[in-house]
């Protein structure tokens, strides 16, 4: 069956648009999603009889988020945790992805379909996944990180219709990296009052104590190496980076006495720089959307999310 829309990505941002458009009868509209649950880098992962955070950590409460607020307060899934000179900070004490379960209900979203190719064909664009699966849309929503999106592009037969010197910005944007150490500890350990603490210096960007905010019902952390740190060591095999990182972590907390350990690696984390438009179009029926276009945070993800919802509702498309 033909769509009238097609998400690819069920981060925060393709989630977003696809409610959006379902709930505004914009037309029948399907997700795409290349792994096995919701959320994308709003993720929570379950290990070592615990639960952790392992992307985006909090919300701050903004105008962008208020709606979704509102939503999650209602389905009871939101508890603030701390307030800082940064703002308000609230996440979910089922982790984050409770966000993005949330905001699934009655959207048709298909699971582990990575799209590997996109071609327009008679007025249509085909979609072509890895296992040779095939969707065909009018509109085509791509939500992910762009480098991934370049890839989907950057196919002969598409650039006839792509905006080149829009494919050429886009091409410019990098993404830092991102090593994650999740532990667990024999007991708790104090990181700081609210149990958040961001480094300014250093190899550590982050320590998010997984019990103080309500994810973990046993002493567990998420610790988030810097980008600098990240970027150097990325490509080391993953005993090498896990051991580092707990070697740099009871350096700095001696008193820590570490249960179990693991890893978790991001290759594209946050972008580094912001296209000048919250989302592009960048062949006729073909947009992009993501925190790239409307900064690199969730607020970021929702706000370009929202400018495509607004453009697509007062152009109101009519196929
Ligand atoms: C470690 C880390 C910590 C962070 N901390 C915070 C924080 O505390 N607060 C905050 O506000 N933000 C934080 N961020 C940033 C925030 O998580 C992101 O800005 C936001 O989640 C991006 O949402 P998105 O929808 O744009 O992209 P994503 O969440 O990346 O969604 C894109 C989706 O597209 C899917 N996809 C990609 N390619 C394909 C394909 N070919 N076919 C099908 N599906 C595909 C991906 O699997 C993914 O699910 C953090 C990010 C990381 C990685």
């Amino acid at each position: 069956m033909i769509k009238k829309y097609i998400v690819i990505g069920a981060g925060i941002s393709g989630l977003n648009t696809a409610r959006k458009i379902k709930d505004l009868n914009l037309g029948s509209v399907q997700v795409l999603e290349k792994s096995r649950g919701v959320g994308g880098r709003m993720a929570t992962r379950r290990a070592h009889d615990t639960r952790f955070d392992h992307g985006a950590q909090f919300y701050r409460l903004k105008n962008d988020i208020v709606d979704l607020h509102q939503d999650w307060k209602q389905l009871g899934i939101c508890h603030q945790w701390f307030i800082s000179e940064k703002g308000d900070h609230w996440c979910s004490k089922s982790g984050m992805t409770a966000f993005a379960k949330a905001m699934t209900k009655d959207l048709d979203i298909s699971l582990e379909k990575e799209i590997a190719a996109i071609h327009y064909e008679n007025n249509l664009w085909k979609l072509i996944s890895n296992k040779n699966e095939v969707w065909f849309c009018h509109n085509l929503i791509i939500s992910s990180p762009t480098p991934q999106t370049v890839k989907l592009l950057t196919d002969a037969a598409n650039e006839k219709r792509l905006d080149m010197n829009v494919l050429s910005e886009i091409k410019k944007i990098n993404y830092t990296k991102a090593l994650i150490g999740l532990v667990t500890l024999e007991e708790d350990l104090m990181i700081a009052a609210n149990g958040y603490i961001e480094f300014q210096t250093g190899c550590f960007f982050s320590i998010s104590d997984q019990r103080k905010k309500g994810v973990s019902d046993i002493p567990a952390l998420t610790i988030t190496m810097s980008a600098s740190f990240s970027e150097l060591e990325f490509e080391q095999s993953d005993e090498f980076i896990l051991e580092k990182i707990l070697k740099l972590f009871v350096t700095d907390y001696p008193q820590a006495k570490i249960k179990k350990a693991e890893l978790k690696k991001w290759r594209y984390c946050k972008s580094e720089s912001q296209f000048k438009n919250l989302f592009s179009e960048i062949a006729p029926k073909l947009y992009l959307i993501g925190d790239a276009f409307g900064g690199s945070s969730l607020l970021g993800a929702l706000r370009s999310s929202q400018a495509l919802c607004n453009f697509l509702i007062e152009n109101n498309k009519v196929l």
